[in-house]
């Protein structure tokens, strides 16, 4: 894989340093060390966690299956499907790609910035998403590069729970079958899975997200890859030679 100067930039922005042999300005054509796709640890305790049911298309309710985009967008605006709607300000859709995405990228639920604006990422925490995907190759809709793929960002639930709680079972499985429609609708080709929650659920594995990562998964019959939210990122950023990793990953089984 090579990185060019643009991806050099970003890396540093995200304040990821590429060893000395690498930063020079020419264009690096030296295969990175190989992530390596681990075998699952043995061992592993398995425990109550919302199993992550593939909702198939069929499953998608019907007045979200004949729904393009723009008129999810506004059911989901409008959704009663469980009881995170009463105390949301607003439901937060996702953005992105407006027809397909080669990345979904699937996030921890909204947060009470999120809530207030009504769209994911919209601090800190986004502008490293964005340097981030930049990094990778992929850019969200109408920022940045043109040129690049999109990739469509959107929370696992689409509205807050109260006081930050995670998302109970029951909230996960009604806000599924907004994300099946999604899927359904951008055809991403991959999946990447930002923050424990939202990797507990499309695994639907009960494990650390230490564990979850460096290995490709699948969910919906989609490549699936997990890595840090980028608002712990920020609040640690050592861990994101980690997360470089993972979008390694990602972007090598996006384009094998
Ligand atoms: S979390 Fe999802 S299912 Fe629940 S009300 Fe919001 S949009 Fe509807």
């Amino acid at each position: 894989m090579s990185w060019d100067a643009r991806q050099r930039a970003m890396l540093a922005e995200m304040g990821y340093r590429l060893p000395a042999a690498m930063a020079s300005t020419a264009v690096v054509e030296d295969e990175p060390e190989p992530i390596a796709v681990a075998a699952p640890p043995p061992a592993v305790m398995r425990v109550a966690v919302p199993p992550a049911p593939a909702v198939e298309p069929s499953a998608v309710p019907a007045h979200f299956a004949a729904l393009d985009l723009p008129g999810l967008r506004d059911a989901v605006a409008a959704c009663r499907g469980c009881g995170l709607c009463e105390q949301r300000r607003n439901a937060v859709f996702g953005g992105g790609a407006l027809q397909q995405a080669q990345w979904l990228v699937v996030t921890d639920p909204p947060d009470d910035a999120d809530d207030a604006a009504g769209d994911a990422f919209t601090g800190d925490a986004g502008r490293l998403l964005d340097r981030m995907l930049l990094a990778a190759g992929q850019r969200r809709s109408g920022r940045d590069d043109a040129e690049l793929p999109t990739a469509f960002v959107t929370p696992i639930v689409k509205c807050r729970p109260p006081r930050g709680r995670a998302p109970q079972p029951a909230e996960l499985a009604a806000c599924e079958a907004v994300l099946a429609r999604q899927v359904e609708l951008l055809q991403p080709r991959l999946v990447l899975a930002m923050g424990l929650q939202a990797a507990r659920r499309l695994t639907g594995l009960a494990e650390p997200l230490g564990r979850l990562r460096g290995r490709v998964h699948e969910w919906r019959g989609l490549p699936l890859v997990v890595t840090y939210h980028p608002a712990y990122l920020l609040r640690s950023p050592a861990d994101k030679a980690g997360a470089w990793d993972d979008l390694c990953l990602a972007r090598k089984t996006s384009n094998p």
